[in-house]
């Protein structure tokens, strides 16, 4: 008898056939004997419905008003589960994040998980039941409703999968399991058997989809080894774990296309000490993850300034404007772009680390198809430019081809 826990995406659970397709598979499991835990996402398309309903509204709504409507996505998924598990004559009860016991701090709309005390959830596995737990959402000490940010459900898994002491844990979802790009833009991507928690994060955090980035480095700090596979086929996975020897013999493992990033050009910045904190720092305060950044070479001789760009999540896109707005007058700076048209290209492999002219490689992939570069940052074990969205999936399938075939 093991204990395992499985998590749904949207896709795998939208619509009622899709939640019965479930509960016959939980259904295998606990026929078998194992204990199940099943942690599921909103229907597909719900979670992006709400946050439109809220911006028809108020294009900036509270934060802590976003949580509470967004967690009613996964509310309506849990409790539909259960319903399907008892239409088979299973026992099952649906749990919120809170009753799950999962605390997290105040930061609404990406709080982080504090600790999971899952006692509930182990009394009511030993009872009998499988217990279905809302992913992406908790709750503060003090009672308030918290969701994890997008795909947080992926999160809500790991976490339990850790403080359950799980002996499996699988993410299904609508593909096969990780690519060495996103088959829907590049036909001749292939499955992975396994990869690393490394790169797996980069292609997470790249925007390769699949997964949650912070669900994998999770994953990595407490060694939960998990599969990713397809909840409409019997295919098995590709294998999450530690990093090993032979990883090394692949130069690229994947390449991903990260299409929800934009730009922020602050121009005419003064070239002098702090200025960079001053402008990082209430970025940071607000919560806006900061991805790549470069600033050109100082110009002008008197009074030297310089252009400061950097990336950030598309919907963290006003947000960051207005803090940079906000601090015109004490910055002194000339004035302030936003760009929204703009890909990130990444390619992503532990074999970098050992092999040369990588970049170069990459580079010529593009030039050859006359495709411009905007930024470009490089990390030991990827490289990752920005260029036009335009021209992003002609650019992936180039790249894909010059190094994965
Ligand atoms: N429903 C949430 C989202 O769409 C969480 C998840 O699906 O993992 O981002
Ligand atoms: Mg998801």
């Amino acid at each position: 008898m093991a204990l395992i826990v499985q998590k749904y995406g949207g896709t795998s659970v939208g619509n009622p056939e899709r939640i019965k397709n479930v509960a016959r598979r939980v259904a295998e499991y606990t026929g078998r004997g194992d204990q199940v835990v099943v942690v599921v996402s909103a229907m597909s398309g719900v979670t992006d419905n709400l946050i439109k309903l809220a911006k028809e509204i108020m294009p900036l709504p509270s934060e802590r008003e976003m949580d509470v409507l967004l967690a009613t996505g996964e509310q309506t998924t849990i409790a539909l589960a259960a319903i399907a598990l008892h239409s088979l004559g299973i026992r099952a009860i649906s749990l919120t994040g809170a009753q799950a016991g999962i605390v997290t701090d105040g930061v609404h709309t990406k709080a982080k998980i504090q600790n999971i005390t899952p006692k509930q959830v182990h009394r009511l596995l030993n009872e009998g039941q499988v217990v279905i737990v809302a992913g992406f959402q908790g709750q503060t000490v003090e009672g308030q409703i918290t969701t994890l940010g997008r795909g947080g459900s992926d999160l809500t898994a790991i976490a339990l999968a850790a403080a359950l002491k799980a002996d499996l844990c699988q993410i299904f979802t609508d593909v096969d399991g990780v690519y060495t790009a996103d088959p829907r833009i590049v036909p001749s991507a292939r499955k992975l058997q396994e990869i690393s928690y490394d790169e797996m994060l980069e292609l997470a955090s790249l925007g390769a989809k699949v997964m949650q980035s912070r669900s994998v480095e999770f994953a990595k700090k407490f060694g939960v080894v998990f599969e990713v596979r397809s909840s409409l086929n019997d295919n098995p996975g590709t294998l999450v774990k530690e990093e090993t020897a032979s990883m090394e013999g692949v130069v690229v493992r994947g390449v991903s296309l990260d299409k929800n990033q934009a730009k922020v050009t602050i121009i005419g910045v003064p070239d002098k000490p702090g200025m960079a904190a001053r402008i990082f720092k209430p970025l940071g305060e607000a919560a806006i993850n900061v991805d790549m950044i470069v600033q050109n070479v100082s110009h002008g001789s008197g009074s030297p300034s310089t252009d400061l760009s950097f990336t950030v999540d598309k919907p963290d896109l006003l947000k960051a404007k207005k803090v940079i707005e906000g601090l015109q007058a004490e910055l002194g700076y000339r004035a302030v772009t936003a760009e929204e048209n703009i890909g990130k290209l990444s390619i992503v492999g532990v074999g970098m680390r050992s092999h040369t002219g990588v970049a170069a490689k990459m580079f010529d992939t593009l030039a050859r198809e006359g495709i411009n570069i905007d930024m470009i940052s490089t990390s030991e074990i990827k490289i990752s430019i920005v260029i036009d969205l335009a021209k992003g999936e002609q650019a992936m399938r180039s790249v894909h081809a010059a190094f994965v075939g």
